[in-house]
């Protein structure tokens, strides 16, 4: 069974194709950093994650580029409001960016290449593609002859007459055609410039993008992917201008994932209806936030609530109790094999979760397979005797699974919340010992608010969670 992904240019699920045999480069548009990210914008990220972990895990090497858009209108314009330069305000947001996409568990892009860090190619670019008649410059613009290359409208499906009636209405006489898009754009008095051919001034955001997947993956690449408002017209016009520059097949296959909503409207800056990763943080676990995102099909919307919130905290509680109980029973419990049925539903999830991912990345369905390695654990850990080799399958399972791929299972973060357990145990033992009961009760209580359950038996202290 091959993995299986919706590409949107051909608008059908088809077999991962990739142009070197083993190996999978994929380029994700990144941030523009002029702002904090919200939560409609991270999801794109953090499934990418999860994508990348997955190929990995299938035996890929996966080469993965994500952009960091410095500059831009809409930085030029929070500089203008605030009086900062234009990199000290990307420098601000990129350090943002990566504080929140830390927390979230989502690992670093092989590059993360800034449009700023690659203005003599673009340039280079730019000119190749006057000198092809691609594009032409008027009055210190340079713009792209949208429709000098057959295809044009194929990602985004619209025929030449929706694309001329979806063409924005601007008074714009530097342009031949309504269609036509800037690859580089004169600098007004005062704006952040670079020195090129045409006189001073700064890139497209188009051309940033074909320039840099070009360099970091080649002329060719397998997987090109952002938000579905990227299709058209950033992703369009990309396709427009690599092909144009190379002659050659730009991306093989193209992702695109859902909104975010808020009640019956779409997340995003423009409605002001934005939750940022950065606040939502300070109430939920990061892990939470993380279910969230990956809670429905990429493509599918989600649906913001505080109480979907809630419920995946709960999830996420769900998860830690029993990791922590499974490796506290470990610890108590006789050596011993995996048990043979225990073995075979491990089996029989595995097939469950990859069946899940192979089908288009099916986060959603692959979360219920973790609950479902989840309850597995709990009913061992609810039984009196469990060999320990049944209990260490069961935790290699959801530390794979739910912890390497989904990255919902937090491993290391538990083991040191065991350790503090242990550590108030020993100092109960203690006071225990000193028989002073009145610190040895004060200490049970500090656990059991902490939702841990102390027994004491002939064998020694042994403790759990409450479930
Ligand atoms: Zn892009």
């Amino acid at each position: 069974m091959s993995i299986q992904l919706y590409n949107t240019l051909t608008r059908k699920k088809e077999p991962l194709r990739t142009v070197e045999t083993g190996r999978v480069k994929i380029y994700v548009c990144g941030p523009t950093v002029y702002n904090y990210i919200h939560i409609g914008n991270a999801r794109v990220f953090v499934f990418f994650d999860v994508v990348r972990r997955y190929l990995k895990y299938r035996g890929y090497e996966v080469t993965y580029v994500q952009n960091l858009t410095d500059v831009d209108d809409k930085l030029i314009k929070a500089s203008q409001e605030t009086g900062r330069p234009v990199p000290e305000i990307a420098e601000t947001y990129i350090g943002a960016f990566f504080e929140d996409m830390d927390s979230l568990g989502v690992e670093r892009a092989n590059v993360h290449p800034r449009a700023t860090e690659h203005i003599p190619e673009m340039i280079e670019a730019i000119r190749t593609l006057i000198d092809k008649g691609y594009a032409y410059e008027r009055d210190g613009d340079v713009y792209f002859r949208a429709l000098s290359k057959e295809g044009y409208g194929k990602l985004s499906h619209q025929s030449l007459e929706e694309l001329k009636a979806g063409a924005r209405v601007e008074v714009n006489e530097r342009k031949e055609n309504p269609l036509d898009f800037a690859l580089w754009k004169r600098a007004k008095p005062g704006e952040i410039s670079w020195e090129s051919p045409w006189g001073r001034g700064r890139p497209g955001w188009h051309i940033e993008c074909s320039v840099m997947s070009r360099k970091y993956l080649g002329d060719t690449f397998d997987i090109h992917a952002g938000g579905t408002d990227l299709t058209f017209p950033h992703h369009e016009n990309e396709i427009a201008q690599s092909e144009a520059l190379t002659g050659k097949p730009f991306a093989l296959q193209w992702m695109h994932n859902g909104y975010i909503n808020m009640g019956s409207e779409k997340m995003s800056k423009s409605l002001g209806n934005i939750v940022r990763v950065k606040d939502l943080r300070e109430e939920f676990s990061p892990r939470a936030i993380r279910h969230f995102l990956l809670s429905a099909h990429y493509r599918n919307p989600i649906q913001f609530t505080r109480e979907t919130m809630e419920q995946m905290e709960r999830g996420i509680e769900r998860i830690d109790t029993a990791w922590t109980n499974l490796r506290h029973r470990m610890k108590a419990s006789m050596e011993g094999p995996v048990l043979p049925e225990t073995a075979k539903a491990l089996d029989e999830l595995t097939r469950e979760f990859e069946g899940a991912m192979d089908d288009d990345f099916n986060t959603a369905s692959a979360i219920g397979v973790l609950f479902e390695g989840v309850r597995m654990a709990n009913e061992l850990i609810g039984r009196d005797v469990v060999p320990r080799g049944t209990l260490q399958a069961v935790a290699d399972w959801l530390n794979r699974y739910g912890g390497e791929i989904l990255g919902l299972v937090a491993t290391e973060a538990e083991e040191e919340t065991d350790e503090q357990v242990e550590a108030l145990i020993q100092k109960r033992q203690e006071a225990r010992r000193r028989r002073d009961f009145a610190q040895a009760d004060a200490i049970r209580d500090q656990l059991a608010a902490m939702g841990i359950i102390v027994e004491d038996t002939p064998q020694g202290v042994r403790w759990r969670r409450k479930s």
